[in-house]
């Protein structure tokens, strides 16, 4: 009982529940697919992309394919008045 036919690998069903995952989202350190990504808008209107990895923790801001620093977002995100 030979089986000649080999099994596709099983695709992962997606356990995280973010809406608009969109594809090809890993982080920057480790390369992982288990990131929650999350857009939000910077005090100066500019939208970017925060990306929070689930395996090693790295976290990383993106401005469409810019990737910002920290304290560039954080510089922006509060502004005391
Ligand atoms: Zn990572």
């Amino acid at each position: 009982m030979a089986r000649s036919s080999s099994a596709p690998a099983p695709v992962p069903l997606g356990s995280l529940t973010q809406p608009g995952a969109r594809e090809g989202a890993r982080c920057q350190m480790c390369r992982s697919e288990r990131v929650t990504r999350i857009s939000m808008e910077l005090t100066d209107g500019s939208e970017v992309d925060f990306t929070h990895c689930l395996e090693c923790e790295h976290r990383t801001w993106q401005h469409g394919d810019e990737v910002l620093s920290v304290d560039h977002v954080l510089s922006r995100a509060k502004r005391t008045r």
